[in-house]
């Protein structure tokens, strides 16, 4: 094996230490109910005194306000160091709050100066679906390992894309998939792939929520590429996946819809079967109006389940054997913890672009089945 270097090997220890055996395990399977966090308060050094890698976020709106900013308090191994809006007001109420330097404040025009900016070593896209591709390849051309959140892109030919140009550049992408470092989520990865019940005989996925205000950008064709399946379909997709460790080959699907008023532009409701190598048949849902969030698998010999599955926080799980009990954990701090280890390490994310293209695929057959009525192949 080759050698690991001085530096290598000291962050390994450091971040062994800290975040316990999760994040660092071959799979991600191991150690759950051992598992330990330590936060330490946000900051420029790491607990061993490293340095934190610098994390500039690319939109400053709800999920970076509520979710990734605060989380980025607690990571042990990267920090807020940068942010890139087009509001002026936020970019001062952030800079206070997060002892931003002004030097590090970009906005959509001029962000690739960030280039020439050794504060900035990750830029993690946090905007509207349309702007996903087109910022992370500018970031990619900056020079800046990037994260792009959830969906990939408006397609997988735009993910393809993506994903040339950060390895034209020799940077690292990652997805926002926060939920492979969930210890329930991750269990039900454990339970699915290891066969821990035996063969799988049929899984459920389903996630949506009541989407009523007419106005947001997630209701617009050519802002978020989709609707309900873009949004919040993706992870029931995610979840099939992961649970079964095996892409779908083909899918059917069929659209339902109650408001055309409000999701005029838009798919509402989507009902779709996943069909996998070997005729598993994983069953989802996905809604802009109804509550669901359940994961849950049958095997031969039990089932297992979780639901809540794809909040921030609040999961709980059963088995044919009895309750799962696993400690929540904070998603997001967890996530980019990974991603800065990878990037300092020089690993492959466990959440690469590829994860997103193909989840990208499935979407992209979704919707021409929906428009067919007919089964359709996924794409390879
Ligand atoms: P949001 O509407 O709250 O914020 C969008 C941000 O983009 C705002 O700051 C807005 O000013 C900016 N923006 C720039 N150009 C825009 C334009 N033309 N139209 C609209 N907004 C524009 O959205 P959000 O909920 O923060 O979602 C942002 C991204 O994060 C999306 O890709 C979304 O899917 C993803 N997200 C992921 C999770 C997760 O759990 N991983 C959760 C929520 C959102």
């Amino acid at each position: 094996m080759k050698q690991l270097s001085n530096k290598r090997r000291d962050f390994m220890k450091t971040i062994s230490l800290s975040l316990g055996a999760l994040a660092l395990a071959p799979d991600a399977f191991s150690s759950l109910s051992s598992q330990t966090q330590v936060w330490s308060p946000g900051g420029r050094q790491s607990a061993s005194g490293g340095k934190k890698l610098g994390i500039a976020l690319v939109g400053l709106g709800t999920y970076s306000r509520d979710q990734l900013g605060p989380s980025l308090l607690q990571t042990e191994h990267c920090y807020l160091a940068g942010i890139v809006t087009g509001t002026p007001e936020k970019a001062e109420v952030w800079s206070e709050k997060y002892g931003i330097p002004q030097k590090n404040i970009y906005n959509y025009h001029n962000f690739d100066e960030i280039a020439g900016n050794p504060d900035i070593d990750i830029v993690y896209v946090v905007l509207p679906v349309f702007m996903h591709k087109e910022f992370t390849i500018r970031a990619a051309k900056a020079g800046k390992h990037v994260i792009c959140e959830k969906p990939m892109a408006m397609n997988s030919a735009e993910c393809v894309e993506m994903i040339d140009a950060c390895r034209n550049a020799n940077r690292l992408l990652s997805i926002g998939y926060r939920l492979h470092f969930e210890p329930y989520n991750i269990e039900m990865m454990r339970l699915g792939q290891k066969k821990i019940m035996g063969n799988l005989t049929s899984v459920e996925a389903e996630n949506g929520f009541k989407l009523l205000d007419p106005n947001v950008w997630r209701l617009k064709k050519n802002l978020a590429g989709g609707g309900a399946l873009m949004d919040a379909g993706v992870y029931a997709i995610q979840g099939a996946r992961y649970t079964t460790g095996m892409e779908p080959i083909a899918v059917t699907a069929k659209e339902e819809k109650t408001r055309p008023d409000i999701f005029s532009e838009v798919d509402e409701t989507i009902r779709f079967k996943l069909e996998f190598p070997g005729g598993l048949i994983a069953d989802c849902r996905t809604s802009f109006n109804m509550d669901l969030n359940k994961l849950r698998a049958t095997a031969a010999g039990g089932w297992f389940e979780i639901a809540p599955a794809y909040s921030y926080s609040g999961q709980k799980g059963k088995t044919s054997g009895g309750p799962m009990n696993f400690k929540q954990v904070k998603q997001q701090a967890l996530q980019m913890d990974d991603f800065a280890r990878c990037v300092l390490t020089n690993e492959k994310s466990r959440v690469p672009g590829e994860e997103g293209l193909r989840d990208m695929r499935v979407i992209d057959a979704i919707y021409r089945s929906v428009k067919t009525g007919r089964r359709e192949l996924v794409g390879k």
